[in-house]
């Protein structure tokens, strides 16, 4: 068994921001060499998150209108009096949604289904600079 490691890095636009990441992890999967097991991919910051949707147009409004209404950007966070920075609501979606997801590895491929894209989601007001962990663990 191995287990292998690199980082993607990514400027993002800021809130909104719903990147398709499917063939950066998958490139990433094929250099490690690794051909059955688990991809593991981390987002590091707990204003970002990690999950799978079919990366269409209207889906990528409609996460980011649902996500409006379960954590509203007027809610009064106790956060926002800790620091100011004004994105209670940008954490409170990141735990929603978590930071990582594991994919299965079968034959050098991921087990994703034809609509079902790994998305990179951008949950802070402002652009950041990102870092996101793939992890193989397999042989
Ligand atoms: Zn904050």
């Amino acid at each position: 068994m191995a287990v292998w490691s690199s980082e993607l890095s990514m400027k993002t636009k800021g809130e909104g921001d719903v990147v398709n990441i499917t063939d950066v992890v998958d490139s990433a999967v094929r250099s490690s060499g690794i051909l059955n097991g688990i991809v593991n991919v981390f987002v590091i910051g707990s204003t970002a998150a990690i999950t799978t949707i079919e990366h269409e147009p209207g889906l990528v409004r409609d996460i980011s209108d649902i996500l409006d209404r379960v954590a509203p950007r007027n809610h009064p966070y106790k956060h926002h009096e800790r620091w100011g920075d004004y994105n209670g609501h940008s954490h409170i979606r990141a735990a929603l949604i978590g930071p990582s997801i594991s994919v299965p590895l079968r034959g050098g491929k991921l087990l994703l289904g034809t609509w079902q894209q790994l998305v990179f989601l951008e949950l802070d007001v402002r652009p950041r600079d990102r870092k996101v962990i793939v992890t193989v663990v397999g042989e």
